[in-house]
């Protein structure tokens, strides 16, 4: 086979067999897709020899950019000893010498603050680590002797995972709305979303009225909550939306109040990816337990970790017959691979000087928003360190958002690809997430790529050539 006759069959295979996640697949199989081959630093190559910019880390997942020689070396150095072998009645040196960095870690970031998260349980994705938490705060309430406490209160907007666990806890109705049948019942409070406040208050005048809201939900149901249940600081597939300040230190002291447990989903916004190593940081709080994914090994191998207390771990101590363990475990828990990478990948943290690297990013990144935000549908600019989201609208006056079925946001990144950079946008939400050891140059290219689409896009809106 030729090289273009490979490149085809790769094209017609992928078509053939592979159903892809959150894709209308009628659509899909109209078009070749883009076939990956290599990476490098920020950039992909696609098969057919052209390389782009990386613009959403790989849905959220690269940190340090790929092919990094450190990370590649620790897992070919790991492939010599063991690929995988099982956490279920054995032990193995990456997961051992990863848990205890990860209790270091979150020791450092989460100095002089209560409670202390001490133990490490492995799983391998986002949603398997939220299963994980959610199971675990439920059966430490039994444990405790306060079996009623069995419900949970997750943020309207927040999402967690697509298992039938962490959908009941979230609320992005356009991914879970067929599947309400099979959740249990959560509790939801209202989603801290100035831009558009379901409460419809003013930011100046509300006086948090959100997590007033919270509070009278807890007043009267806090007998019944095992946990509530958040993204700390940036509810990300719910469009970016980045909360106001100081709504999630009043979670933490309402939690702290009535006695429920807090769960920090920081799959998305772990490892760096709002300025700091752990989103809670910016607002000196910590959960309960903790949940990790996404970045955690540079998106090198599936890998996740829930962190929990000892609190919660002493719970489910007891004599063998009573029962008392956690009942849960993946075939892939702990894999020495995966904790092989995230090893290298969390050493590169300081090696590289990451997080202090990214605030000059971070600063070019605002003053970009700054700049779009003055565009005719750009409704409302928002980030959190790299967590970056563009929200466009029909009318700004009104906020008036566009069609779900016009695809504003599609259409922002397929012009964006024939600029030979990638994104995926989250309905009307413009979305960059580009890995935190992005150049300032890259950056500011692909901030203008971004730019030069939107500004195309809405012209051809404009001339009426939708
Ligand atoms: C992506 C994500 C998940 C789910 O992770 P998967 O690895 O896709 O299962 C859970 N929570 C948050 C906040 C996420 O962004």
């Amino acid at each position: 086979m030729s090289h273009a006759e490979h490149r085809q069959h790769l094209a017609d295979a992928d078509k053939n067999y592979i159903w892809h996640p959150f894709t209308q697949m009628q659509d899909w199989v109209k078009e070749d897709p883009v076939v990956i081959t290599e990476g490098r630093d920020c950039f992909l190559k696609a098969s057919d020899g052209r390389w782009y910019l990386d613009g959403v880390s790989s849905l959220w997942v690269n940190i340090h950019g790929h092919r990094r020689t450190e990370i590649d070396d620790a897992v070919k150095a790991q492939l010599d000893k063991i690929a995988h072998t099982t956490l279920l009645g054995l032990a193995n040196e990456p997961s051992i010498i990863l848990a205890e960095k990860l209790i270091a870690q979150t020791d450092t970031s989460f100095t002089g603050l209560k409670p202390r998260l001490s133990k490490v349980f492995y799983s391998d994705n986002g949603s398997t680590a939220v299963e994980v938490a959610l199971k675990m705060a439920f059966q430490y309430w039994i444990h405790k002797g306060q079996p009623k406490k069995q419900r949970f209160i997750g943020i309207r907007n927040g999402y967690h995972g697509d298992t039938v666990g962490a959908m009941s806890v979230g609320s992005v109705d356009i991914f879970h709305a067929t599947f309400g049948p099979l959740f249990f019942a959560a509790l939801k409070s209202p989603s801290p979303f100035c831009y558009r406040c379901e409460l419809n208050l003013e930011t100046a005048t509300c006086g948090m009225q959100c997590l007033s809201s919270l509070e009278s939900i807890l007043h009267e149901h806090a007998y019944e909550v095992a946990a509530i249940i958040l993204e700390p600081l940036v509810q990300a597939a719910g469009g970016m939306i980045v909360w106001p300040d100081g709504y999630l230190r009043g979670v933490r002291d309402l939690c702290n109040k009535y006695n429920v447990l807090l769960i920090a989903d920081e799959v998305a916004t772990g490892f760096g990816r709002t300025g700091t190593m752990f989103a809670c940081e910016h607002e000196q709080i910590a959960p309960d337990i903790m949940c990790l994914s996404k970045g955690i090994t540079n998106g090198y191998m599936p890998l996740a970790v829930t962190l929990a207390t000892d609190d919660i771990y002493q719970a489910f101590l007891g004599e063998f017959k009573d029962l008392k363990t956690f009942f849960h475990g993946h075939s892939y828990t702990g894999n020495p691979l995966a904790c092989a990478a995230a090893l290298a990948s969390m050493e590169l943290f300081s090696t590289d000087r990451t997080l202090a690297s990214m605030q000059e990013k971070i600063r070019l990144v605002e003053h970009c928003l700054a700049e779009l935000a003055t565009l005719d549908h750009v409704g409302n600019v928002r980030n959190k360190g790299l967590m970056i989201g563009i929200e466009l609208v029909r009318s700004k006056a009104t906020k008036e958002p566009f069609a779900w079925d016009e695809k504003i946001g599609w259409r922002v990144a397929y012009a964006a690809r024939r600029e030979s950079v990638i994104i995926r946008p989250l309905g009307n939400v413009v979305v960059v997430m580009p890995p935190l050891a992005i150049s300032l140059a890259n950056l500011a290219h692909l901030m203008n790529v971004i730019k030069k689409s939107i500004i195309a896009v809405t012209l051809e809106l404009k001339e009426g050539v939708w």
